[in-house]
């Protein structure tokens, strides 16, 4: 089936006690046994849950994967993946990775015996270079926040085989609408549904989507051991959203190519980080695993007065952090997301104080173009 069509059918029958289109909230901790043994399939909701089995069901066929599995955010996705090695394993990880990643990873996994490299994953030399005999796994994020670095995943993917490593991808920037990492090679995608997926910036949620059954039954043992799941409204939620995932994503590709070509001939914007444009050193690469380049836009102002005078200017792009909804934000990653970054190591990923970060909506882009250049107008 077709994306639109698999995102709108794909885990959904209607409710077989009522007939009911869309599926329903269940809302219930336990279900209720015909007999000692005999059960229709769900015994107790952290381990089972009809809502959260749907939008499982349907976030799996879009990525094309073997299972997936729901959590109660992203980062709770992330976690469990990671609790598929044993202490004295080994990562090698994108080094511009989200903040939040980072931290799971250096303040808490470290402590149980894990042990993680950063590297330029975009550079392969650098991501041979990096592994050892105990590298179990690469997690790599591509795009990268906020700089919009790519990694050529086919190519990561044949180094991970080579090494016996699972390649894990992090794909909430491009959704499975423009990046499909599995049919390029990866054994293992995680979401933060908060983002694109949910796209209504109503919900926090997860979902880790394998390709090997061995990997499937053992996330699927964590999900229930470790009992971080997606509860069933925002199970409901995250169905409902999807459904449109298509629809939106076309938008934010529109919106947000023609504002990077906007803000690309702006006097005050001195350089724009988007995959779309031709002058991203990795537009080739971009172009060839994605089919879409989204809604994600960096641009630099040249100081952090600029970029004040740009973020307390917007109307509608609101200050705030996350991405991915219908409306659009703008933000300011060495202050926000990126201010647990040590400084240095912010200028080396390129997130100078000056760095903007918007992430385009699907509002009418005139009326997103005239706000950024009446804010840029204040400088
Ligand atoms: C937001 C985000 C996460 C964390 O997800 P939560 O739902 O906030 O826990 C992980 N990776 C990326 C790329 C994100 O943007």
């Amino acid at each position: 089936m077709g994306f639109d069509t698999d995102a709108i059918h794909a885990g959904q029958i209607p409710d077989p006690s009522t007939g009911a289109i869309i599926t329903p909230i269940f809302q219930t901790s336990t279900y209720v046994q015909e007999a000692l043994g005999k059960h229709k399939g769900f015994e107790y909701a952290r381990t089972q849950n009809p809502t959260r089995l749907a939008v499982e069901r349907n976030v799996c066929a879009l990525e094309r994967g073997l299972a997936a599995y729901a959590f109660a955010s992203g980062m709770a996705a992330i976690d469990t993946v990671l609790k598929l090695l044993m202490a004295g394993d080994h990562v090698v990880v994108s080094d511009n990775t989200y903040g939040g990643t980072f931290r799971l990873f250096n303040f808490v996994l470290k402590n149980f015996g894990l042990q993680f490299t950063y590297v330029d994953t975009s550079n392969l030399a650098a991501v041979e270079a990096a592994f050892q005999k105990n590298t179990r796994m690469i997690f790599v994020e591509t795009p990268t926040n906020p700089i919009m670095g790519i990694t050529d995943l086919r190519a990561v993917a044949g180094l991970a085989k080579r090494h016996k490593a699972r390649l894990v991808v992090d794909n909430t920037f491009m959704s499975p609408y423009f990046q499909r990492p599995l049919a390029l090679g990866a054994d293992i995608v995680v979401h933060s549904t908060t983002k694109y997926l949910n796209g209504h910036s109503d919900s926090v949620g997860g979902m880790v989507v394998l390709r090997h059954k061995e990997d499937a039954d053992r996330v699927q043992y964590l999900q229930n051991a470790v009992g971080a799941i997606l509860s069933p409204f925002d199970s409901w939620l995250l169905l409902r959203g999807t459904k449109t995932l298509g629809l939106r994503m076309r938008q934010h590709d529109s919106n947000g190519r023609k504002i990077a070509a906007f803000l690309e001939k702006h006097p005050r914007v001195k350089k724009v980080y988007y995959p779309g444009l031709k002058s991203h050193p990795q537009h080739a690469l971009a172009s060839r695993q994605m089919s879409g380049f989204g809604g994600m836009i960096a641009f630099e102002t040249g100081s952090i007065s600029r970029a004040r005078k740009v973020l307390g200017s917007t109307r509608l792009f609101s200050l705030a952090e996350s991405l991915g909804g219908v409306e659009s934000l703008i933000s300011h990653p060495a202050t926000m997301t990126h201010a647990s970054v040590p400084s240095a190591e912010r200028q080396r990923l390129g997130i100078t104080d000056g760095l903007v970060r918007i992430s385009v909506g699907v509002e009418d882009v005139r009326d997103l173009k005239e706000d950024l250049s009446s804010a840029l107008g204040k400088i």
